[in-house]
């Protein structure tokens, strides 16, 4: 299996090539030369495996260039039981008949990015070796709260790597910035930036692309790469849990053989509900992918027509993590509806750029239409489905994953599609403690209390255990500091890494 550029200008690479540079150089992302279909024995053999087992079969199609014994290194060194704090990895949880919730944070940092991020560092020292590559990779990192921690923890003192990360200074929950800030590592850099998570993702678009840059690091013996949902060995972890939910559905007699399932995403970069389409690509039968989104809901204005304009007011929100209004991945979704089509999808993208929008025409939008429903939650709904979740289920949501119920409620409403549906959870509620605890505990609990106070009164009064990694983490000694403009982000780096 090969990889190429989403805007055609690269010849093929390998596996570990498009892992290692993370962005393909014209700008374009890697994509895999074919989507892998997986037979219905491969489906039966899977029902039979672990979360583990899973993940290696899965991998070895796309990683083709790796032996066996490599890819299993990777897995075991990821989903094990010191990073992971349930056996299942990706437990299921039925939320109600036909309604099942996909916890996917129960790694280190209590987001569903750990999932990817736990084993990237693994595959990026793999590929690092089968290439040969001599020289320090340096990771770079724009977050909108969840990447930027599940990065820094998986890449801390991995050797060969630095690892740097940019988030939005006045954008993130108070536990995500103190998650970052209190990082230790010998090649670790973290700093704020003046302005939203779509200038930090430009940024560093703009480092990636600066030949100036390039060279200089180069000087240094210095190579970028990217942990961003850009970087193909993100997105393929992320197809696995699709796949093992619908094989444990299956396994439990909950789904039978070819009946399709409905998947609902609470969407930002677009990153994991592609993973589910490709998932879909390899035969998981799939009804709707239904896509979340919150009050930035450039996507769903997509999904109902066709074109996608960003230009509009960027919203600050109680689920940060989907602050976005520049989608990265929505390019490999074009790319594979239009056949390939890398002209096509370069064209869009260069209208972005300049316009910030472009319209995909009748054909694609029909595709789009076809395989997506999608609607938006705003902030107050987002509460009321917390708290109304809580009443009736017992069932703590963070506000990300609120968002997805919220929007696959709305779906319910205007179809009144019955069939399966697994819902994304992408978080811990204690990730955005304030935000949960003013849903389910009374205001006047609340009041005057600090983020900290409120993760102990929400634990205190639902009886929903704490992760350990939020635990204690107010008394972390804060390392990192740097706050800068989104003009001196080059600069910088530059410092960080000690370049001229
Ligand atoms: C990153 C993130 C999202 C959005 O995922 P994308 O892959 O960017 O669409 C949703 N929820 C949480 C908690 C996240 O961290």
């Amino acid at each position: 299996m090969n990889y190429k550029s989403s805007r055609g200008q690269v010849s093929y690479v390998s596996a570990a090539e498009a892992i290692k540079k993370g962005i393909a150089p014209d700008g374009g992302l890697f994509v895999p030369e074919y989507i892998p279909e997986l037979s219905e024995d491969i489906f039966k053999t899977l029902e039979e495996m672990n979360y583990q087992g899973r993940a290696s079969r899965i991998l070895a199609y796309y990683l083709t260039d790796f032996n066996e014994q490599e890819i299993n290194n990777c897995v075991q060194g990821a989903y094990n039981a010191a990073n992971f704090d349930n056996a299942r990895i990706a437990p299921l949880f039925m939320l109600k008949e036909n309604v099942y919730v996909q916890e996917l944070w129960h790694g280190p940092t209590c987001a569903f990015k750990d999932m990817a991020l736990q084993i990237l560092p693994y595959l990026m020292t793999a590929s690092m070796r089968k290439t040969g590559e001599t020289s320090e990779i340096v990771i770079l990192v724009a977050t909108s709260g969840d990447t930027g921690k599940a990065a820094l923890e998986g890449f801390s003192n991995v050797e060969g790597t630095r690892i740097i990360v940019f988030f939005p200074d006045q954008g993130v929950s108070e536990v995500q910035k103190r998650q970052m800030v209190t990082q230790e590592g010998k090649n670790v850099h973290v700093a704020g930036v003046l302005g939203n998570f779509d200038d930090a993702q430009s940024g560093v678009k703009n480092i990636f692309g600066s030949q100036d840059y390039i060279t200089r690091l180069a000087e240094k013996n210095m190579k970028m790469s990217s942990a961003n949902s850009i970087n193909w060995g993100r997105l393929l972890p992320q197809i696995v849990y699709y796949i093992s939910a619908y094989v444990e559905l299956r396994a439990e007699g909950k789904v039978k053989d070819g009946e399709k399932i409905n998947i609902v995403v609470p969407t930002g970069n677009f990153g994991n509900i592609l993973a589910a389409f490709y998932a879909g690509k390899m035969g998981v039968p799939i009804g709707k992918l239904i896509c979340a989104a919150n009050s930035n809901n450039v996507l769903s204005d997509f999904i109902k027509s066709g074109i996608y304009d960003r230009n509009r007011p960027f919203e600050k929100t109680i689920s940060p993590s989907m602050d976005i209004l520049i989608s990265s991945n929505l390019e490999r979704l074009l790319f594979e509806i239009t056949g390939q089509n890398a002209k096509k999808v370069s064209n869009w993208m260069e209208e972005l750029k300049i316009n910030g929008s472009y319209n995909v025409g009748e054909d694609v939008y029909q595709e789009v239409a076809r395989l997506f429903w999608s609607d938006c939650c705003s902030d107050q709904d987002t509460i009321e489905t917390i708290r109304h979740t809580w009443q009736e289920k017992s069932y703590l949501l963070d506000t990300h994953t609120a968002v997805a119920v919220n929007v696959y409620e709305k779906y319910l409403q205007a179809t009144g599609d019955n069939t399966l549906s697994v819902i994304a959870s992408t978080a811990s509620p204690f990730k955005f403690g304030s935000s949960v605890a003013a849903a389910v505990l009374p205001p006047e609990m609340i009041a005057g209390r600090s983020e900290f106070e409120l993760l102990c009164l929400l634990e205190e009064h639902t009886g929903v255990p704490m992760p350990d990694a939020i635990k204690g983490l107010q008394d972390r000694e804060i390392l990192h500091k740097t706050v800068c403009q989104v003009e001196d982000m080059g600069k910088t780096l530059a410092d960080f890494l000690g370049v001229r």
